[in-house]
């Protein structure tokens, strides 16, 4: 079998169970295996301790797939990993109505590095992200089927980072029937409408469900503002739960018409809704200098630390947006305020949002902490997993 040898003493975050092997701690590669090949893995004393993706372009040189080196890894192994994951959805209550929406499988945290599948009322969207999932795409496909047989698969692999991988992007139906061009899928009582072809992610924000469920106990009959608006996820379910007003700021057109189009299709007033096509950073001064104020606000930015280099300048910019929002706020008014930056570590998040509301001149407490739904889980030996955080602070 095809085989790497880490450097000595590089195998420590092997025996924490965590599946990175960066090409730094590779010593020998014997034999030439190709993108996404089987290797196995052993350590310098040459004893074998894991199996694993060869990835050779990638600076995660190698992904593990199992910890026990003698695993077999064939159709077999990845339909036991996707059974699995698909239990565990459904122990916790997901995936039980043909209309819903979540994710089934959640790569690293679900035990194969790379892979993504959500399904939206029955129609599963996958994501490829690295070189050891794509080798095996075709097994993946067929047991998608098999054990969730029905479903249309579509492919939304059209994202950057499969180029750090060597890989192309890609997107476009691998089985079923072609979807409509609109999916209508349910979420805590409400509809959305999803465009899983040019969607962001696969269509939808779905991490944000949990939060989304929780923002209705501070909605009602509240003056929303909600940044970052997207296709309206937030706003839709700030109107249902009663809220007087919503502001919609996204930069996006496209986003803002979906934000109507969910709107509606909730048979909610439209009247109640505003949307501002604009940049958040300057709307935000504008609504202050016009000193306009609402009771709630959400704060849902784009990735602003995408790399360690950019952490200076994303906390900047997060600390900025968040202290413009403090000062928009009613007295006993609610931030909601998220960020979707793994590298940007909880504690870090806090004491920002803490500097921002200093600088506005707010005293403001945290009541509730959030994170991604519980079908984005984090496995314990795979912390980077964790990447959205939001911190609710109320203002005096
Ligand atoms: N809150 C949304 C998801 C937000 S995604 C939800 O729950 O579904 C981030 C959104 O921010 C995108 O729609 C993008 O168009 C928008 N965006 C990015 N930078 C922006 C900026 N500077 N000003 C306004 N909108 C911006």
């Amino acid at each position: 079998m095809k085989t790497i040898i880490l450097k000595l003493d590089r195998h420590d975050s092997l025996k924490r169970k965590h599946p990175w092997i960066f090409s730094g701690a590779i010593n020998v590669v014997q034999g030439k295996p190709e993108s996404g090949e089987t290797v196995l893995v052993r350590n310098a004393e040459g004893e074998a301790i894991a199996v694993g993706a060869w990835s050779p372009v990638s600076q995660i040189r190698c992904r593990v797939w199992s910890f026990d080196p003698a695993e077999i890894i064939d159709k077999e192994f990845f339909r036991f990993k996707l059974e699995a994951a698909i239990n565990r959805r459904h122990a916790l209550g997901y995936d039980m109505e043909p209309g819903g929406a979540c994710r089934l499988f959640y790569s690293e945290s679900d035990g194969l590095p790379g892979l993504i599948v959500d399904s939206y009322a029955g129609t599963l969207v996958c994501q490829i992200l690295s070189a050891g999932v794509e080798y095996w795409k075709d097994t993946i496909a067929g047991l998608l089927r098999e054990l969730l047989p029905g479903r249309a698969i579509y492919e939304r692999s059209d994202v950057e980072v499969r180029g750090k991988e060597g890989l192309q992007p890609r997107s476009g139906l691998v089985s079923g029937t072609e979807p409509p061009e609109w999916i209508v899928f349910s979420e805590n009582g409400i509809r959305y409408r999803v465009d899983i072809r040019h969607g962001h992610k696969t269509g939808f924000y779905l991490d944000q469900c949990n939060n989304r469920r929780k923002i209705r106990h501070y909605a009602k009959s509240s003056e929303m503002l909600n940044c970052f608006s997207y296709s309206g996820g937030f706003a839709v379910a700030a109107l249902a739960a009663g809220a007087g007003h919503v502001v919609n700021i996204d930069s996006s057109r496209t986003a803002l018409t979906l934000v109507e189009e969910n709107v509606r299709l909730n048979n909610l007033p439209l009247s109640q809704v505003e949307n501002i096509e604009a940049n958040v950073f300057e709307q935000l001064r504008a609504f202050r200098r016009q000193q306009r104020l609402f009771d709630l606000i959400v704060l849902d930015p784009p990735k602003l630390v995408d790399s360690k280099q950019a952490l200076n300048r994303g906390a900047r910019a997060y600390k900025d947006v968040n202290m413009q929002a403090f000062a928009l706020l009613r007295p006993g008014g609610m931030l909601v305020t998220f960020s979707c930056s793994s590298l940007l570590a909880p504690a870090l998040m806090q004491k920002i949002v803490a500097d921002a509301a200093l600088d506005a001149g707010r005293q403001g407490r945290i009541i509730d902490r959030l994170g991604q739904s519980a079908d984005h889980p984090v496995a314990l030996n795979f912390p980077e997993a964790e990447y959205l955080k939001g911190l609710c602070v109320q203002v005096e």
